[in-house]
């Protein structure tokens, strides 16, 4: 995972969606950051969860919510993130 600061994410994720409240989106995740270091797992299958896609998502791990194995490209926030 590439780690990226939550201010940083917040920005980017609501330039990409003009949409989205950026309060809102912020509070979303770090309620998932929080979620993550509470020790929060994937709803199916037990895996740590990703915090930012459980933001946008629902809440579980990076490959059931993306459906993909390889996460070395996408964000995590740097306080969550594992490596
Ligand atoms: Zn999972």
């Amino acid at each position: 995972m590439v780690p990226i600061s939550l201010e940083d994410y917040v920005k980017k994720h609501c330039k990409r969606n003009p949409d989205e409240n950026p309060a809102q989106f912020k509070k979303a995740l770090k309620q998932a950051v929080k979620a993550k270091k509470d020790g929060a797992t994937c709803a199916n299958c037990g895996q740590e969860i990703w915090a930012l896609g459980s933001a946008v998502a629902f809440q579980g791990c990076f490959s059931c919510i993306t459906g993909e194995a390889d996460s070395s490209v996408d964000y995590e926030i740097d306080e969550v993130c594992w490596s």
